[in-house]
Parts: C-alpha cells; sequence; structure tokens
C-alpha cells in the first residue's frame, strides 16, 4: 500500500482498545472518514476474550465502575442496555497474614469511612482503629499540603500504617498492581485530597466521595473490593452478560456500519507532522490524514510523538507491570457456597502466597455460573505486581509454574482442597506492561503531554495511561477529548 491521498476529513487512529474505538465512533459520527491501525490481530486491547472449557470468558477486563454512566451509557447506545448485570452482593474478602477478613464495604481504594465499623475494626485490631481516627483531630494541610504525594504518604500521614498495610494495599494491588507507596494518589484516587481540603479529614473525604462520586474501576483481574462503595444504589461495579468483551464485539460492528476502515496487523511505526496534518508509516504502507488519534499505551504514544511534538521528548511514562492472569475452570461443587464471596485480595505481606488477587467469576456473575452448569466453577488469579522498590519481584514464570502457584494459593485463599484432578481446563494469559503505571507526579506530566500535543494542532492522545486506569476513566475521557478535537 502507498501513501494514501489525504480524503477531506480523513482521520486516523493508532490503536484498536476501547480507547481507540471509541475515537473512531465518535469521529466517524463527527462526518469523518476514519481508518483504525491495531498492532495485534484482534480488536479490544486490555478487553480481550479467550475460551477454557468451552466457556467464553474475559481475558482482561470484567466489570467497569458505576460512578458514572459512562460505560452503561455506551453500551445501551450498542443496544447491550439489557444486557447490563450487577454482580452478586457479598462483596470481597482479604487475606491478611492472621487469615481472611472480609473487606469493609464502606471504603474509597480501601481507605475507611469510619475507623470504627466493625468490619474495619476487625481488619485493624483496636490499636489501629485508635490510630486511624487521629485523623479526625489532624489539621486538613496533614497530606494535602504538598504538590504531589503518594497513596502510602496520604493515608500513614493521616491514618497509619495499619490501614495502609490492611486494607489500602491488598484493595491498591489488586486494582493497579503496584505498591501504594509508588502511586500518584491524585491519579488513582482524584478528587480525595480537594475532599480532605473541604471537609477536614480523609474518613470524611471518603463519606463525601461514597455520597457523591465512587471508586476507580477494580482492574488487573481483582475482584471487586466490595460492594456498596459508592452512592449509587447496589453495587460499585457492573458487568455485561456474557462478558465485558462483548461490548467491543458491539462497537466493531457499529463501526463496520459505519463504514470506518479497520486494519489489524498494522502497527505505527513513525508519525510525522505534514502542512495539511499528519503522516503515519505503518508495516503495511503510509496514511495522511487530517486528524490523528493516539490510542496506543503510554510509552508507545510517547516513541511515537516525541519528533513531531518535541516538547514531549523525555517524558515517556515508564511501563506498566507484567501481570499474569491464570483461569482455572473446577469441577467441584464445594466451591458452589461461595467461600469467598466475589473473591479474595491478598495483603501484600501475607507469607506463601504469590497471587495478588483471585477472583471467584462464578460466584461473581450468574450469568457465568449458569453457563458453567451445576459444581463448575471458574476461578481468575492474578499474578505480578511492583513492590515498593520498584521492582517486580519474580514469582511463577513458566505456565506449569502458573498453574501450581495458583492451585495452591486458591487453596489456601478459599480455605477448601482442590485436587490437580478437578481442573477440567485452565489457561494463562499475560499482559506485559499493559497496566499503566501513575507513578508519583504523573498527573503533572500527563496534563504538560496533553497541552504540548494539543497545542500541536489535529491531534489527540487517549487511552488509560492518560485517563486513568479502568474502563469509566477511558470512557468519559475519550469522549471529551474527541469532542475538543472536533469542537
Ligand atoms: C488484566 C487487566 C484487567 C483489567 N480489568 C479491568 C476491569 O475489570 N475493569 C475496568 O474498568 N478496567 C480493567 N482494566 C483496565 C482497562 O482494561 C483499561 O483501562 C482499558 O481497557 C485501556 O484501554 P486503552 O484503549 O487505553 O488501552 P489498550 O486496551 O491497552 O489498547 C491499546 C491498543 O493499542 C495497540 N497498539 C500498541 N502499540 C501500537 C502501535 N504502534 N500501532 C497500533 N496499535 C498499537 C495495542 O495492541 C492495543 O490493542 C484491566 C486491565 C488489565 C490489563
Amino acid at each position: 500500500m502507498g501513501s494514501s491521498p489525504l480524503e477531506h476529513g480523513a482521520a486516523l487512529v493508532l490503536g484498536g482498545g476501547i480507547s481507540g474505538l471509541l475515537s473512531a465512533r465518535e469521529l466517524a459520527a463527527a462526518g469523518h472518514h476514519v481508518t483504525v491501525l491495531e498492532a495485534g490481530s484482534e480488536w479490544g486491547g486490555c478487553v480481550g476474550s479467550h475460551a477454557v472449557a468451552g466457556l467464553t470468558l474475559d481475558s482482561g477486563a470484567e466489570s467497569f465502575a458505576t460512578r458514572s454512566d459512562a460505560v452503561s451509557g455506551l453500551a445501551a447506545e450498542l443496544g447491550l442496555a439489557a444486557k447490563i448485570v450487577s454482580p452478586r452482593p457479598g462483596g470481597a474478602w482479604v487475606q491478611l497474614p492472621e487469615g481472611p477478613r472480609e473487606l469493609p464495604k464502606t471504603g474509597v481504594l480501601g481507605i475507611p469511612a469510619s475507623p470504627w465499623d466493625p468490619e474495619v475494626r476487625r481488619s485493624l485490631g483496636l490499636l489501629g482503629s485508635l490510630r486511624a481516627s487521629l485523623d479526625r483531630f489532624l489539621p486538613a494541610s496533614v497530606g494535602t499540603a504538598a504538590d504531589v504525594i503518594s497513596v502510602s504518604g496520604l493515608v500513614r500521614a493521616r491514618m497509619g500504617s495499619r490501614v495502609l498495610e490492611r486494607l489500602v494495599a491488598p484493595v491498591v494491588g489488586g486494582v493497579h498492581s503496584a505498591d501504594p507507596g509508588l502511586l500518584d494518589v491524585d491519579m488513582v484516587a482524584p478528587g480525595l485530597r480537594d475532599r480532605i481540603r473541604q471537609h477536614g479529614s480523609l474518613a470524611a473525604a471518603v463519606s463525601a466521595q461514597r455520597r457523591g462520586a465512587g471508586n476507580p474501576a477494580p482492574v488487573a483481574g481483582g475482584p471487586s473490593p466490595a460492594s456498596g462503595q459508592t452512592a449509587k444504589a447496589g453495587s460499585s461495579v457492573a458487568g455485561l452478560e456474557g462478558g465485558m468483551h462483548t461490548l467491543v464485539d458491539a462497537l466493531v460492528e457499529d463501526l463496520r456500519s459505519r463504514a470506518v476502515t479497520l486494519l489489524p496487523g498494522t502497527p505505527a511505526l513513525s508519525v510525522a507532522r505534514t502542512a495539511e496534518g499528519w503522516r503515519v508509516k505503518s508495516v503495511n504502507g503510509t496514511f495522511d490524514a487530517g486528524l490523528l488519534v493516539v490510542a496506543v499505551d503510554g510509552p508507545t504514544a510517547v516513541e511515537l510523538l516525541e519528533g513531531p511534538v518535541p516538547a514531549i521528548a523525555g517524558k515517556k511514562p515508564a511501563s506498566g507491570p507484567d501481570v499474569k492472569l491464570v483461569t482455572l475452570v473446577l469441577d467441584n461443587p464445594g466451591l458452589d457456597s461461595r467461600p469467598r464471596g466475589t473473591g479474595v485480595l491478598v495483603a501484600p505481606q501475607t507469607p506463601g502466597i504469590e497471587a495478588k488477587a483471585l477472583t471467584h467469576a462464578t460466584a461473581k456473575w450468574d450469568w457465568l455460573a449458569a453457563a458453567a452448569g451445576p459444581g463448575r466453577h471458574v476461578l481468575r488469579l492474578s499474578y505480578g505486581r511492583v513492590d515498593g522498590a520498584g521492582e517486580q519481584p519474580g514469582g511463577p514464570g513458566t505456565d506449569d509454574d502458573l498453574l501450581a502457584a495458583s492451585l495452591r494459593d486458591a487453596v489456601v485463599l478459599l480455605g477448601i482442597g482442590i485436587s490437580r484432578e478437578s481442573v477440567v481446563d485452565w489457561d494463562v494469559v499475560r499482559w506485559p506492561g499493559s497496566l499503566p503505571f501513575a507513578a508519583v507526579g504523573h498527573r503533572a506530566r500527563v496534563s504538560a503531554i496533553r497541552e504540548s500535543c494539543a497545542a500541536a494542532g489535529g491531534l489527540a492522545v487517549v487511552g488509560g495511561w492518560v485517563a486513568g486506569n479502568g474502563l469509566a476513566a477511558v470512557v468519559s475521557d475519550t469522549r471529551q477529548q474527541i469532542r475538543n478535537l472536533t469542537g
């Protein structure tokens, strides 16, 4: 394929994950001729699917946050309103060094709204709850004065290390696959520090956030931190009957009906500015367009754009952790009682367990339990996180090692016997670097990158690394960015 002539209104999207596909839809709706270049052979990026024991399962994202109507609105536009389902109530558990505890249902990112809530008190112990309640007497400036601060910095200063280690680290590990000491609190809990300034304490800020707007979505293969974490009635997350990947199927069908050109197996290799817009070289030729949307991961986006937008040179974000998901399909009626609700998040200091989270998928989603049939269960265990030193400690590496580790971990986490013979089928999915890493200062860096890109004209940068992890953040931010681009 040679250089394509620049059609009037031509728009190019790089990346066919949810942000790229949604960008293409918005651009086509605004009257542009859109082409999407995707490096891989499948559409949807982290919203993928795989087949295990004859069941079609989500291989990445499996739910979305209901703190806004962003994802449910998109699903409804695509004809999927009737497929939106809530997970079974019951919430998740946390595995502490001294054993399993029910994860308190009244928090934001594991931070409790009340240190004396009985579930919180059970996890923290008396001393932990006493220390956490000091938060109410500290000046609002504690944890809010500095320009940037980590999740740990905020929680430790206001509520102490027990809240951090027993409640926040397991949830943050499950959601972001990283130690809370490394993550920018303004990126992973947007608005929380402003609410401390308004309401005087972290607990009050959490309460206000629960009344107003809720939590980031659970990501990286963990169970939902807990139901009831947002102000909306019911659960803080929802899913789609049939799996989240059905959203991608519907989006792709919609794009085809809008005559969008979809080119899989076409990685963008370089981007240049032209007199009329943008020129992208790929393995399959050169593409010209007036508008360009870059919807790939952060490191690749900065690499592609630092030539034509020199102001962003040197601002490449760190690559995310390598997440490995082990899916086990088991014939084990012992799991019918759903011993740990929708699953278990593991406190990092818990000895002897390598997984960071376990989702009991057939206990979480009724449609999946029905599809699996009586006595058959789907478990998903996730491995890989960035520790406090910014390293990824080695863990089980090969598929066989991961299978063995997942069986060992599932026995401890679920508190029931699971034999190798009960495994009907299993699979390992690897997501190398796919979870953007919101290191301290990330929000400021991302704002600077976006400003430089906007100044270049006809260019938007979208996706989880700029919007924040999770489908709710990605969908609403992408729509906003495309409105800015076309408006
Ligand atoms: C294991 C896992 C579980 C998750 N679970 C949840 C969940 O339950 N709920 C939730 O809300 N969120 C979840 N998330 C997060 C959510 O999936 C992401 O925030 C969201 O899907 C990101 O979409 P995106 O379009 O920004 O990026 P991606 O999905 O990463 O898409 C980027 C695309 O760009 C393509 N690409 C890369 N380089 C090039 C190139 N040079 N040229 C062309 N194409 C290129 C890639 O192949 C990819 O398809 C999870 C993420 C992971 C990894």
